[in-house]
């Protein structure tokens, strides 16, 4: 699977690094707003991540993105990760249930 190596969010062009495999970091995906960066792995636990993780890993990240650049704090409070989980795999869903839609943004 190939990304984009670059994500525009809202004024930023985020870096994608993909893959970043680090044996030393447990996490999917994190993002480094200072540096407008986010670094994607393709394997967990020396097993290649099925695409459909790597894209909502990257969903995750990108939402971080905009949580960070536009200082809301929209996931503020508990279980941050988790809801920020949880919004990515419903925008996966939906991106993906509904090319027609998303054409409609090309
Ligand atoms: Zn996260």
């Amino acid at each position: 699977m190939q990304l984009p190596k670059s994500i525009k969010i809202g004024f930023h062009n985020y870096e994608v690094v993909f893959p970043h495999d680090d044996p030393q970091n447990e996490y999917l995906g994190d993002t480094y707003a200072p540096n407008n960066m986010m670094r994607i792995s393709e394997y967990s636990n020396n097993k290649k991540l099925p695409d459909s993780s790597i894209l909502q890993t990257l969903i995750h990240e990108i939402l971080h993105a905009i949580d960070s650049k536009s200082d809301l704090d929209i996931f503020a409070g508990d279980r941050k990760e988790e809801r920020l989980n949880g919004l990515a795999h419903w925008l996966c869903m939906v991106m993906s249930a509904n090319k027609e839609l998303m054409d409609l943004f090309r």
